[in-house]
């Protein structure tokens, strides 16, 4: 060899053995066996994927708090691993119909991380906060479990500005809770919420509502609303929340869809064939529910909306009056004729602070309790006198079973549960917020096999993204955020009862949000990775700043 290239290619073998050398340095060898390509990786589950894709098996790899790689992958590549042999994995749960405004004051979340929930949608039926940056913003101080989203609501708007009157807002006071309205649009709601049967909600006109979605609708936002009827007038409520979405152009979600009216059980395929017209004319129409035949909310609800204007103390001055007093009896007992119930046996009580022995009770069993009689009268002069003693948190069973599975059957249907964070053995609630998702799949996936596994959880997931905007997930995609569960079909159930509703499901095994667990083995982890899900109008106000 040419002594000079003989040089040369010593010095390129020295240069070659240098460079190896510097790779195989202690310090970057310890590095390279931190740092495995995955913080998690969960191996041998039945993806099903949220989409309504039947299940395909897969091992997921997690990194920073995302879905970093769906197939084949090697277990030793994860700092951790979760072996999900024989168990379902799925994007985690996202209800859209909370009422979890004093969430920080629970910041697990258990009750919902426990039924596989991991994003939740407040701010629902026309109460919320007004200051929505405000409340977001909290949860960097007081971190949650589960991911937060807000809606701005009409009710809490229209109070901030009118108070609870009875009547039409000035063009003034119309201003005023438009401005609110794009506040809480540009702070990150993700869209508005009505509650048309509520003190003051229900004060308002149609117009009032398109005037304030109009400008939802500028900012991308969904209208959401508990409907000013869903028993003997439901089709008309169908028909004007339709109007509203058509006017103000926006999607319109109609909340805890159901028939409320003995009468009218049977009825569904007249309502749901409301939302699918809407549909082919080009409107975009969802609808959540709860999988009880039963609903949950005030005892004032059932009294006449002009007593209730100004607030509980107008209310009160009112009944004094002798004459007014029995125009709300016989109104009442014409609205219960109309309902189609015999009496209120079909109400239960979920919470009576001046008497905690009544929860759990029907007004019927009270009343014959209270009174010795359950007359029709004496029924309601019994929720007259605990309306004036300050009112009760409400179970009512007024839904019929072939109904809620007609709905739930729905393609547009999603599952919510209507709940605020339940705290173990406080009052007698309705049990859908600790066994709502999974009542579902046991039940009604499982045993009654009304929907397939796939369909159930895309119910769940990725159509509840997909209408409230939450781009990054729902789905178990690579590059989506990683909320997920992963849970036996087999045995899945839920325990919580209209008589014992404290009890947690059974068959859930692991719930992770953003990467991270929040539950397994039973319990729940110290974990708070919870993020704040804004609106489409925050991000478009954050790039223009
Ligand atoms: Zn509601």
């Amino acid at each position: 060899m040419n002594p000079f290239l003989r040089l040369c290619s010593i010095g390129l073998l020295a240069a070659l053995l240098m460079m190896a050398r510097l790779s195989s340095s202690p310090a970057v060898r310890g590095y390279e066996l931190r740092a495995r390509t995955f913080d998690l990786v969960i191996t041998n589950a039945r993806v099903v994927d949220g989409g309504g894709n039947p299940w395909f098996r897969a091992d997921v790899g997690i990194k920073d708090g995302r879905i970093a790689r769906v197939g084949r992958l090697n277990p030793a590549d994860g700092d951790k691993t979760i072996d999900a042999k024989g168990q379902i994995l799925a994007p985690g749960f996202i209800d859209v119909h909370t009422h979890v405004e004093s969430i920080y004051n629970q910041p697990a979340a258990e009750s919902f991380i426990r039924m596989g929930v991991t994003s939740l949608v407040t701010g629902n039926c026309g109460t919320s906060t007004t200051e929505v940056a405000e409340f977001l913003a909290r949860s960097k101080q007081q971190p949650l479990s589960v991911n937060l989203a807000t809606l701005i609501a009409h009710g809490s708007v229209r109070r901030k500005v009118m108070g609870l009157v009875d009547r039409a807002p000035t063009p003034e006071e119309m201003k005023r809770m438009e401005a609110l309205v794009e506040q809480g649009m540009k702070d990150g709601a993700v869209g508005l919420s009505t509650g048309l049967i509520y003190v003051p909600g229900t004060y308002a006109k149609t117009e009032e509502i398109v005037d304030l979605a109009r400008i939802v609708a500028r900012y991308g936002g969904i209208y959401s609303t508990h409907m000013r009827n869903e028993g003997e007038k439901v089709v008309d409520a169908i028909r004007e929340s339709i109007q509203i979405g058509e006017t103000a152009g926006l999607p319109v979600e109609i909340s805890h869809f159901k028939i409320a009216s003995r009468k009218l059980w049977g009825q569904s395929p007249v309502t749901i064939g409301l939302v699918r017209e809407a549909r082919a004319r080009g409107l975009m129409v969802t609808v959540d529910q709860y999988a009880y035949t039963a609903s949950s909310t005030s005892l004032d609800s059932r009294l006449p909306a002009w007593l209730r204007a100004g607030g509980l103390d107008e209310g009160k001055k009112r009944l004094t009056d002798k004459a007014t007093r029995d125009r709300v009896v016989s109104e009442m007992k014409e609205a219960l004729k109309r309902s189609g119930f015999k009496d209120y046996s079909y109400a239960m009580v979920a919470n009576y602070e001046p008497d905690k022995s009544f929860n759990g009770k029907s007004i019927a069993e009270i009343t014959q309790q209270v009174r010795g009689k359950k007359d029709i009268k004496s029924q309601i002069e019994q929720i007259i006198a605990m309306y004036e003693a300050g009112g009760a948190g409400m179970v009512y069973h007024g839904m019929s079973e072939d109904d809620v599975q007609r709905i739930m059957r729905e393609p547009f249907t999603m599952i919510a549960s209507d709940s605020g964070v339940r705290q173990i053995d406080e009052s007698v609630p309705h049990p859908r917020g600790y066994g709502n998702n999974v009542r579902v799949l046991g039940r009604y996936v499982r045993e009654l096999q009304l929907l397939s596994l796939e369909d159930a959880i895309r119910k769940m997931t990725s159509l509840p993204a997909q209408t409230f905007g939450f781009r990054d997930r729902g789905m178990v995609r690579e590059g989506f955020a990683a909320d997920l569960v992963i849970f036996d079909e087999k045995t899945i159930a839920d325990r919580a009862t209209f008589d014992k509703p404290h009890q947690y499901p059974v068959g859930m095994s692991y719930v992770m949000v953003n990467g991270e667990v929040v539950f397994a083995n039973e319990q729940m982890t110290s974990a708070r990775p919870g993020m704040v899900l804004r609106g489409p109008a925050y991000q478009v106000t954050v790039a223009s700043n």
